[in-house]
């Protein structure tokens, strides 16, 4: 049994980077870049007016000569006492080197007397945000990083392929929603859950047919996964008659990792490498198989894609005191109100109820003792 942590940099350093492919700007919200893009052109591309108003050079009156708007400069230069209107974002004409607000002009007819004294020039210079060549970073991209590059005039950006997961579940027990079930069958939840996980972290993720508990049925799955990045397999994992997978895998070759660590859920963990793919075993039980899923398959997706793989751990007051933890790391649901958190009462790892309602992960380290109410402790928010 090896700690969490130790546990977890085992399943990093099983992490390979898939390659990269090309989309559209318009398909790229959400995709992590692959490479780096570079600004084409300045932006502003022109020295452009900040405000609405005149723009001229020194002076106190002047002729208005000609008008620049938004998409259609002035051609022509302004000489001593002539100014030209403009609207905002327009381009500056040659001579100019202020824009007067129209609120501190009175006009009549063609003629402009400057009335107030707003200060400043009120021109975006050319190249003010970013100037051609500019570089974006390889990051996954937010709303904001699209515009960007599109004012950069990126119209597609070099990203990297989605991670791709195959998510097996194994039990004789299981069927799958809707379909038929007896009495002593159990309805396949975690796959569900798992997928959903993968996909919000870019991943795409494929649930295979149910793998029955004999070694043939897995055998056909681990081989219908083979060409995923990473292979998730669910149930199965500790040592009782029925649980196949570590003894399947072993056959076929998986270079394993470790198997169990030490935290509750979770303890029968297990993680390898087979074939071109990183394999996570986890337990059957629904709330060991999501939290692993929080504290393993995220992290891995997440370095997979070049992003920083730990979520953020955030501190909060308990409500109420804990007993002493033993000699496993525990991730208990909890509830947050504001800047305090509840441990709920009921830990059993099969209460997908009470998993449903948690929006966090209380973390109590392996030996950490009593804790009193309104002491500080850590949390995963879920
Ligand atoms: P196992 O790890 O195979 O011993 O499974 C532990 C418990 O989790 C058993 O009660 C299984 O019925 C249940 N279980 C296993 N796989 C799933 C699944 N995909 N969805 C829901 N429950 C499961
Ligand atoms: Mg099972």
């Amino acid at each position: 049994m090896i700690p969490v942590e130790e546990a977890l940099a085992r399943v990093l350093a099983l992490a390979n980077t898939p390659g990269a492919e090309t989309v559209a700007l318009d398909r790229a919200a959400g995709r992590v870049m692959a490479t780096p893009a570079t600004a084409r052109r300045d932006q502003p591309p022109f020295d452009a007016a900040a405000m609405d108003g005149y723009a001229a050079a020194e002076g106190t009156a002047f002729t208005v000569i000609g008008e620049s708007r938004a998409g259609g400069a002035f051609a022509g230069r302004i000489g001593t006492g002539e100014a030209v209107r403009i609207s905002t974002g327009a381009p500056v004409p040659a001579g100019a080197t202020r824009v007067i607000m129209q609120e501190d002009v009175q006009r009549i007819g063609d003629r402009i007397t400057v009335t107030g004294t707003s200060p400043g020039a009120h021109i975006r210079r050319r190249g003010q945000d970013f100037a051609a060549g500019h570089s974006l970073a390889p990051r996954r991209l937010r709303p904001a990083d699209l515009a960007l590059l599109a004012a950069m005039d990126v119209p597609q950006v070099e990203v990297l392929r989605r991670p791709t997961v195959a998510l097996i579940s194994t039990g004789d027990e299981l069927v799958m929603p809707g379909d038929p079930a007896r009495d002593d069958q159990i309805i396949s939840s975690n796959g569900f859950a798992l997928k959903a996980m993968v996909e919000a972290e870019g991943g795409t993720a494929r649930m295979l047919p149910i793998a029955p508990d004999d070694e043939a049925s897995l055998r056909l799955m681990l081989d219908m996964a083979r060409d995923a990045d990473v292979i998730v397999t669910i149930g199965g994992a500790s040592v009782g008659d029925h649980d196949l997978v570590g003894r399947v895998l072993a056959d076929v070759g998986m270079d394993l990792a470790f198997h169990k660590v030490a935290m509750r859920p979770g303890k029968p963990l297990m993680a390898g490498r087979i074939g071109n793919s990183t394999l996570l075993g986890l337990p059957g039980n629904p709330i060991s198989a999501i939290v692993c899923g929080h504290l393993f398959l995220l992290p891995l997706l997440r370095r997979m894609q070049g992003l920083e793989p730990m979520a953020a751990i955030r501190q909060a007051r308990l409500a109420a005191p804990l007993a002493a933890n033993g000699p496993r790391a525990h991730y208990m649901r909890a509830s947050l109100d504001g800047d305090t958190i509840t441990a709920f009462d009921k830990q059993d790892s099969a209460l997908l109820v009470a998993l449903a309602e948690a929006d966090a992960l209380l973390i109590r380290p392996i030996g950490d003792p009593a804790r009193e109410a309104g002491e500080t402790v850590d949390y995963l928010p879920i």
